[in-house]
């Protein structure tokens, strides 16, 4: 789904990524680890295509149906929680669409709510759902969780996974967090010094558990 070769991101005369390599087969989802600055969004909106600076001698192709969705969920305050969801959507059957994503994600109901009448964890459950409807091919995910309470983040990795397993989208999802890494996806990257240091398979058992002792020593580096 993805194949990036060699992507290069200056600022300044700093590069954040060194010809930086990264592929994604359809369907897989894979978790980007890395220490805080070490360029993980910058990865993420490269892939995304929303920076035009990434340059390199290599290649950079994504499909054609992408969504991203980001720590603070950015829904629009002034738009209804439906029309968040389907924003910029030409299809006909938008709405119905998007009121069934929003029942998938347990919002049945809250079409004509506003966005600040709603908590955290329901905001990133719209932006899910904002992401889903558009049935993407590829998911992008900074940090997702980022802001909620742990209780509330266990039951998000539940009802992505869900998803995940029912959409089969590739997905890119940027944590801090080597448990949600690891409790979520299928490969776990690490980036490091501007390039992918570590890259691992997951192999658990369902239902996944907690502490897989291979990236205990990953843990007290991130
Ligand atoms: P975090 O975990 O804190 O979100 P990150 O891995 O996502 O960190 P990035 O946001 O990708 O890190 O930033 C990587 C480096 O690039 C940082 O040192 C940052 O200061 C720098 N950087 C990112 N965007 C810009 C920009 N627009 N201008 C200048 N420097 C930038
Ligand atoms: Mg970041």
């Amino acid at each position: 789904a993805v194949r990036a070769t060699r992507l290069v991101r200056r600022f300044g005369g700093r590069a954040v990524l060194k010809e930086l390599d990264l592929t994604l087969a359809p369907g897989e989802f894979i978790a980007l680890l890395g220490r805080s600055g070490s360029g993980k969004s910058t990865l993420l909106r490269a892939v995304a295509g929303l920076d035009h600076r990434v340059a390199g001698s290599g290649e950079l192709v994504v499909p054609e149906r992408v969504s991203l969705s980001f720590q603070d969920s950015r829904l629009l305050p002034w738009l209804r929680l439906l029309d968040n969801v389907i924003l910029g959507m030409r299809d006909r059957q938008a709405r119905q669409r998007g009121s069934a994503a929003l029942a998938e994600v347990g919002l049945e109901g809250r079409e004509k709510a506003w966005p600040h009448e709603l908590s955290g964890g329901e905001q990133q459950r719209a932006a899910l759902a904002r992401a889903l409807v558009r049935d993407p091919e590829l998911l992008l995910a900074d940090e997702p969780f980022g802001a909620l309470d742990a209780l509330t983040r266990i039951r998000m990795h539940g009802l992505l996974r869900e998803l995940y397993e029912r959409h089969r989208p590739a997905v890119l999802l940027v944590t801090h967090d080597v448990d949600e890494a690891v409790e979520l996806a299928d490969r776990v990257l690490v980036l490091e010094d501007g390039r992918i240091s570590v890259d691992l398979a997951v192999d658990l058992p369902t239902p996944r558990t907690r502490r897989d002792p291979r990236f205990e020593e990953y843990r007290e580096t991130l």
